[in-house]
């Protein structure tokens, strides 16, 4: 993704990085787009339900050394 123009409508820093990344719903299968936020830092845990199936996902936000994205998900009921 390249920045051209401005974005007003979101709160960017001028970052060229991604700013949103997907992961796959482990109970629905679906792939879920989540925005990104590098300030949060290099390494992110949070839950999130489901906007497809509401099934509480807990996500994982993983950024390397160049700033790329990985993001992953389990089940909440799973992650204990
Ligand atoms: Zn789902």
């Amino acid at each position: 993704m390249y920045s051209d123009f401005e974005d007003d409508d979101l709160d960017s820093t001028g970052s060229q990085l991604n700013e949103e990344a997907g992961y796959v719903c482990n109970r629905c299968g679906e792939e879920i787009v989540v925005p990104l936020d590098y300030s949060e830092g290099q390494s992110q845990q949070y839950v999130e339900d489901c906007p497809v199936c509401c099934n509480p996902n807990v996500i994982f936000v993983e950024f390397d050394a160049e700033g790329e994205a990985n993001v992953w998900s389990r089940a909440e009921q799973d992650y204990n």
